[in-house]
């Protein structure tokens, strides 16, 4: 068989290579703690699994769904930035329901580039915005985030060439996996940057709902006229515990999410519609106190976390987003020798920083997705192994 050149180039996919390696270790019988993969361990909250439920037996949804997403779940999404944020989105030509912002993410590539077309990607990164690129002819330009820029991309460090052949930026404030936060004063620079070099700017802004003492993230779409050069991603997997169920939004520039539509409507057929009611659910009427919980509950894995590492003289920044926090190895040591001592010598999985590219080398990302017990378990299996 021969399969395209272009999957040859696509590096292995991060967590299918720990998962062999945990299983090789977990057969030797060894208990192990993982803080490696980024989902959340808590369930979906119960009113929209309770809804889900009820929706399942409408045989109306049992039908294709539309393929821009069921009108309910657009008008939740308008509805939810409205409140969120006070932007105002039109629910029609605005607002595109995704299979997961992982799936917008990938095919809004596909609706931006052609070959030899160039990509502004941050580095460390998910990783789905290099791939796809790489996938579809395109050029990665690689904007490094540096713990001396506070893991924000430099746009002076662009070329100038580079940037009139950029189709698109790709920003993700609170960040993975650095765990930095963004401010309003730097999505306007973005914005102001890319209108100037006609660069479609993506806002993947899957951690919003997930912040701590007291910061509120912004959505890139609060930035004045921001909808005309920028579309956001908004995911309901991390802040509502639905990671299984596949299901998020974008929302801005309406040319981008007319693009973003063809490819999906020529590729899948949408996510099934009971299942986008239950995002109807979550977005509109999941009490603000589940959140703040999920919150008051990952700031305190966060403290033991942050607190444990540095009497073992990890150098570690304390995240105001995300469940993640980013650790500068040991002197000496490399992200993935370090990640492998860890799950052989104490059997703590974490991921390590090159799998999100070249500049997370020196770095480990740990998730905060184990209770208080298993947390301080796992520093103190480190504290003896190291
Ligand atoms: C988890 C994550 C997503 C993906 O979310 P889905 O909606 O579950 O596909 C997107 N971007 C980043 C940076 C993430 O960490």
């Amino acid at each position: 068989m021969r399969t395209a050149s272009r999957i040859a180039q696509v590096p292995p996919y991060l967590f299918a290579q720990i998962d062999k390696k945990k299983a090789e270790v977990a057969a030797r019988g060894v208990d192990i703690i993982s803080l490696g993969i980024g989902d959340p361990d808590k369930p979906t909250p119960k009113n929209v699994v309770d809804r889900a439920v009820a929706e399942v037996q409408n045989p109306k949804w049992h039908r294709y769904p539309d393929y821009e997403g069921s009108p309910q779940f657009r008008e939740a999404a308008a509805a939810f930035y409205q409140k969120r944020f006070g932007v105002s989105l039109d629910p029609k030509k605005e607002v595109l329901a995704l299979i997961g912002s992982k799936e917008g993410l990938a095919h809004l590539i596909w609706a931006f580039v052609d070959p030899g077309d160039v990509v502004l990607v941050p580095d460390p990164a998910y990783p789905v915005y290099k791939t796809h690129t790489i996938l579809a002819g395109g050029t990665p330009h690689i904007m490094p985030l540096t713990r001396e820029n506070n893991f924000l991309p430099d746009f002076t460090a662009i070329p100038e060439d580079v940037a009139r052949r950029a189709k698109l930026m790709f920003l993700n404030y609170p960040n993975n996996p650095t765990a930095a936060t963004a401010d309003l004063a730097f999505f306007e620079e973005a914005v102001a940057y890319c209108r100037k070099y006609d660069i479609c700017l993506v806002s993947d802004s899957a951690y919003s709902e997930m912040t701590y003492d007291g910061y509120v993230a912004p959505s890139i779409l609060q930035v004045p006229g921001a909808k005309d050069v920028a579309i956001e991603f908004f995911s309901l997997s991390k802040p509502f515990n639905m990671t299984g169920w596949r299901i998020a939004f974008a929302a801005g520039n309406p040319e981008a999410v007319a693009a973003l539509g063809i490819v999906k409507t020529n590729t899948d057929s949408g996510q099934f519609t009971a299942v986008q009611m239950a995002g109807m659910e979550a977005l509109l009427h999941t009490p603000q106190s589940f959140i703040d919980e999920m919150n008051a509950m990952y700031t305190r894995r966060r403290d033991i976390a942050v607190e444990g590492l540095r009497a073992l003289g990890f150098d570690v920044r304390k995240p105001k987003g995300t469940f993640y926090l980013w650790v500068p190895v040991p002197q000496g040591q490399t992200s993935a020798g370090f990640t492998e001592t860890l799950l052989e010598k104490a059997g703590v999985v974490v991921a390590p920083g090159t799998g999100y590219g070249d500049y997370g080398e020196g770095y480990i990302r740990l998730a905060l997705t184990v209770e208080e017990p298993r947390l301080k378990e796992a520093i103190d299996r480190i504290r003896q192994h190291l």
